[in-house]
């Protein structure tokens, strides 16, 4: 596509985007504005926001960066600068709730530390925002209702930003599932971790809320669960802490769970963060079974079956990062523009933490 053609391909699919902004948006406009993407406030200037979800957007023809809140002034000014986004719309965490005076914000994305979540997420939603959070929603049960809350008596949509349940090859692995092709599925076993380093927030018990279940057992768990389309009905776990290196004071460094269903489906669970430990799973039916590894990188996904009867099934997938946030902002987008539920919703965020919640009860701690 030559410069023109793109141009014209994105001025139109920028006024059919602002053709369906809710009322309020659009009476926020100047009658004269002209067509603009659906901006996103990107609060928290790290690793995923400017790896990924800021490239994403910039490769959207739905959205853009509209917005930055950051403590960093000039990490700000200078991101401002390649996102085009004007002075005047960078925040910091204490004039944040000012976002609710400009009409250029449709919605935040939350990229902070997991104890900071419900705090910005509840203050988005106030300002009549669409929050789009990430994973892991907040770090206790009781802050994930709060945000929930906040949103629905705002009236504003709130996401959790589960990259795999909008990418394809997540996608067509249940679709192998609940079209019987691996026949009556019986076990699944998953996988998630990595060697963490000194230093990080994330080993902050007070900011992570827990250790690596948290941070990427949470991909295991919502696998297994989106795999079965079912909700665990008991489980039980052991966590332990093996390098005695000051890295584990506070949180768990390795957490095993296993998972009962109600159709009697059983999956068993390892997170690390003592060990460069590749995220997967398989998945065994009584036709057939299905290896997905990588399953949660941000690219290079491979998904493998053996199904009887059937010539073997090995699909890489070839793009490249940072599709799966590209597909995310664009489906929250879609669905604050024309009024529908996100898939992973708070209450999908929810479920998980109610059951991260169990998964520590049953090791002797505690989240949060
Ligand atoms: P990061 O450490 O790279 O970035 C965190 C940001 O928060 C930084 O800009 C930092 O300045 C800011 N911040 C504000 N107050 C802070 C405080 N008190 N301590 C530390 N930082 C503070 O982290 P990240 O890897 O970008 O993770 C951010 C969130 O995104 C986490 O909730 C994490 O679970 C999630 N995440 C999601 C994915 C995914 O694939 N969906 C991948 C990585 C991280």
């Amino acid at each position: 596509m030559n410069f023109t053609r793109r141009r014209f391909a994105q001025s139109l699919a920028a006024s059919a985007a602002l053709s369906r902004l809710p009322a309020r948006a659009l009476a926020q406009e100047q009658p004269s504005a002209p067509a603009r993407k659906f901006g996103y406030c990107i609060v928290g200037l790290g690793r995923i926001s400017l790896g990924h979800f800021m490239p994403a957007c910039r490769m959207s023809q739905t959205c853009q960066v509209a917005a930055l809140v950051s403590g960093h002034r000039d990490k700000a000014e200078k991101t401002a600068a390649e996102y085009n986004v004007p002075l005047k719309n960078i925040y910091n965490y204490q004039n944040f709730d000012e976002i609710a005076d400009n009409p250029a914000i449709d919605a935040v994305y939350i990229a902070l530390p997991n104890s900071m979540h419900a705090e910005y997420s509840v203050r988005a939603a106030n300002a009549l925002k669409h929050v789009l959070c990430e994973k892991p929603m907040a770090t206790s049960v009781k802050d994930a209702q709060n945000m929930i809350a906040a949103s629905k008596a705002a009236n504003r949509k709130l996401m959790i930003a589960y990259r795999c349940q909008y990418e394809p090859t997540n996608l067509h692995a249940i679709q192998l599932i609940r079209d019987g092709r691996l026949g009556v599925i019986q076990a699944i076993e998953s996988a998630n971790g990595f060697n963490e380093h000194a230093g990080e927030w994330r080993l902050d018990k007070k900011l992570a809320g827990g250790g690596p279940l948290m941070d990427v057992g949470i991909y295991s768990l919502n696998a297994c669960r989106y795999l079965t389309g079912e909700e665990p009905a008991s489980l039980e776990a052991y966590c332990s802490v093996i390098d005695k290196d000051t890295r584990f004071r506070d949180v768990e460094e390795t957490c095993s769970w296993t998972m009962k269903f109600p159709s009697g489906i059983l999956a068993s669970c390892n997170t690390t963060y003592g060990a460069n430990m590749p995220g997967f799973f398989r998945v065994h039916g009584s036709k057939g079974m299905i290896h997905m590894e990588p399953a949660f990188a941000y690219e290079g996904l491979r998904l493998t079956a053996k199904i009887q009867g059937e010539p073997p099934i090995d699909e890489p997938n070839q793009q490249k990062d940072p599709y799966q946030f590209l597909l995310e902002a664009d489906d929250f987008a879609d669905c604050c523009i024309h009024g529908k539920e996100p898939k992973a919703n708070g209450e999908e965020g929810l479920r998980d933490m109610q059951y991260m919640a169990q998964i520590y009860k049953s090791c002797g701690r505690s989240l949060g």
